[in-house]
């Protein structure tokens, strides 16, 4: 029996003899299975020619990823904090150095997943962390291809997670989630956005998308929203799910100016005048 993971998302399955027969997650208009076919590897495999790249962002603030890149690229982060450690977001693989540098910061206490394209392998990050409980939106539960005990579907608009708040924004996914840290950047704040909340190449703006592989944006009440639910927070930093994507200032600022332009590219100015 394996615990099969799909080449192309990264995304772990329950175990099984056979891999299955498609991965959901990549039939999804967000996605795309690859023009070579669906194929399966495992954590084994993976382990035996990648390894986990530790950088250190910012104080207290570490972001992990899979080297040579694997499935989306995506970086997870290692978040030191006064309500014990979060890993944010996730890898496919969880490798012994890994183990052993969280251990030495103190453990994990939870972790937290913006979006099922980042799911990966986190039951099996629980797993090596004493179970710990592993925290995704409900809105999101059919996307969960492994489950156990440690998941919990969290419902609702917000959750304070060890002096953490999980914010649902939507768009993306209807559980689309970010998490906002005040400790972080000197007590100035900051927020990890997954790709809820994508940040440009310029660094200057971040972006919305129902998909981004396949371009299709969101609707501007959709944007709105996500505009809103960040609204009452105050942060300096946005860390974005996949390398370089980091704002270092000002970060409240650009979410609502990069609303503002992104609604303004996709409304028509005559209708609002009707
Ligand atoms: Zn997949
Ligand atoms: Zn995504």
């Amino acid at each position: 029996m394996t615990c099969h993971i799909c080449t192309a998302c990264g995304t772990q399955f329950e175990e099984s003899t056979e891999p299955p027969s498609a991965c959901p997650v990549c039939e999804d208009d967000r996605q795309f299975v690859p023009p070579s076919g669906q194929a399966w590897t495992n954590m084994a495999e993976i382990s035996s020619n990648h390894e986990i790249k530790w950088i250190e962002e910012a104080k207290g603030i570490h972001s992990l990823q899979i080297s040579p890149n694997f499935g989306i690229g995506q970086r997870a982060f290692l978040i030191e904090g006064p309500g014990g450690n979060i890993l944010w977001d996730c890898l496919s693989v969880v490798d012994e150095t890994s183990r052993e540098k969280i251990d030495a910061l103190g453990g994990l206490a939870a972790i937290a997943i913006s979006h099922p394209h980042f799911y990966s392998s986190m039951m099996e990050w629980s797993e090596a962390f004493g179970e710990v409980p592993v925290y995704v939106h409900a809105d999101d539960g059919e996307w969960v291809q492994r489950s156990g005990p440690a998941l919990t579907r969290w419902t609702g608009e917000k959750l304070e997670l060890n002096r953490a708040t999980l914010i649902r924004c939507g768009g993306h996914f209807a559980g689309s989630s970010v998490l906002y840290c005040p400790w972080l950047e000197d007590g100035r704040g900051a927020l990890f956005t997954g790709d809820t909340m994508q940040v440009t190449l310029d660094r200057k703006y971040v972006s919305f998308m129902r998909s981004f592989p396949n371009l299709i944006p969101l609707n501007a009440r959709a944007v709105k929203a996500i505009g809103e639910a960040v609204h009452p927070y105050r942060f300096e930093a946005i860390y974005g799910g996949f390398s370089g994507r980091t704002i270092k200032r000002d970060g409240s600022c650009v979410i609502e100016r990069s609303v503002a332009r992104y609604i303004s590219a996709i409304e028509d100015p005559s209708a609002s005048q009707a």
